[in-house]
């Protein structure tokens, strides 16, 4: 089945005086599987509806293979929809929920045969078919509802949060099928969350979305490792966030940072910055090394070294989570892998002295306040 391409362009809503969506551009790709991630209220399922002809534009257009769509009803565009409620007829069988849209479309009954065939053994449902939805589990309800989905034959595939309605366990299941269904079928996935971590598990491409504007796309390594802004940088992943002077420029990629509670910090420099300027510096938890052992480096190295005592410390299982005061009475999250103990001479435990060490390229800056 190929899929289309989307192209947002230049989208405004409004409801009533409220600024919904505010001039949004969006490229996705033919076959991709693409995620718009944001928190509660910021507009993704607004822009979905959007893009499924559930809701008008006040400006801008929706292309879907460069051609205009935003005056074709819903359902004359090549897309459907999958709700986090399922939206299952509940009188019947599986195999009739999926044969529904294929029913509309007067096909023959060897043809719905032939097809809802093949969609429960996409789905692995095949066991399932003589059931009724009450008789499922919320897992297989929602692959129901994406087998008949996929009986349109739809271009693109919208997804408003489809597994948040699962426990921790089946949301996982359910995201390797939809990732592993998406392989299979090859059409464009659009999937809307509020979790990150789904987000950045199952996607080619993820538009960060915030009170009605995409904040960041790109890749999930890029938005995770290079953070536009305080807000992604603390809503995807955790982060330590610090704000600092910049006292001196090191080289052309490092400058030298005086943090008030945390002395002098080599960061990386990958924005334009001036002596004197002050900065926000983010550091995500899991890059920064924990030791009771003071590392040793040479002499060229620029590896920040800060030591503290554990304050805190959350036995997670794979990992434990530290927060560690260093001497200047700033508290440092650190997480560290459970497999790295073999390493360890010791396990460091609650009010331990510690050195906390990282690469500088780890540290580096999201917000400058320029001293002009
Ligand atoms: P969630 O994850 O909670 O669904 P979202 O990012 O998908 O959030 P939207 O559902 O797009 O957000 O809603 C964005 C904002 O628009 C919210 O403040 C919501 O209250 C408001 N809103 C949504 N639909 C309407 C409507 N029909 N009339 C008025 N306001 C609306």
């Amino acid at each position: 089945m190929p899929g289309s391409s989307v192209s947002i362009v230049e989208v405004d809503k409004y409801f009533g005086d409220f600024h919904v969506l505010k001039n949004i551009n969006l490229e996705i790709k033919e076959n991709e599987f693409f995620s718009l991630l944001g928190p509660s209220g910021c507009g993704k399922t607004t822009l979905l509806r959007i893009i499924a002809g559930l809701e008008d534009v006040d400006d801008g257009d929706v292309l879907l293979d460069d051609k205009s769509i935003i005056h074709l009803p819903p359902n004359k565009r090549p897309v459907n929809t999958i709700f986090q409620n399922y939206a299952l007829f509940p009188h019947l069988t599986v195999y009739e929920n999926i044969a529904f849209p294929l029913r509309l479309k007067k096909l023959s009954e060897n043809e719905i045969k032939e097809k809802v065939d093949w969609l429960l053994s996409l789905t692995r449902l095949e066991e399932h078919a003589k059931k009724k939805p009450n008789q499922l589990s919320g897992g297989q309800k929602q692959r129901v509802s994406l087998a008949r989905a996929l009986a349109n034959e739809p271009k693109v595939l919208l997804l408003d949060e489809p597994v948040s309605a699962l426990d921790a366990k089946l949301r996982q299941e359910l995201l390797i099928e939809l990732d592993n269904l998406h392989d299979k079928v090859g059409i464009t996935f659009i999937y809307v969350t509020h979790d990150q971590s789904e987000a950045l598990s199952v996607s080619d491409h993820v538009a960060v979305m915030n009170n009605g504007v995409v904040v960041q796309y790109g890749t999930p390594y890029e938005i995770y490792e290079s953070p536009a802004d305080t807000f992604v940088a603390t809503f995807i992943g955790e982060s330590n966030l610090m704000k600092g002077t910049v006292k001196d420029l090191i080289s052309e990629n490092y400058v030298l940072v005086e943090f008030p509670t945390l002395g002098e910090i080599v960061c990386f420099k990958d924005k334009p910055v001036n002596i004197g300027d002050d900065i926000l510096i983010t550091l995500r938890p899991e890059k920064i090394r924990i030791s009771h052992l003071k590392p040793q480096l040479s002499s060229d190295s620029y590896t920040n070294v800060v030591h503290g005592v554990v304050d805190e410390t959350i036995y997670m299982g794979y990992q434990t989570k530290y927060f560690v005061r260093t001497d200047d009475g700033y508290i440092l999250k650190v997480y560290k892998q459970h497999a790295s103990y073999l390493l360890d001479e010791k396990i460091i435990q609650w009010k331990d002295e510690v050195y906390m060490y990282w690469n500088p390229d780890d540290s580096f800056i999201v917000e400058v306040e320029r001293v002009d």
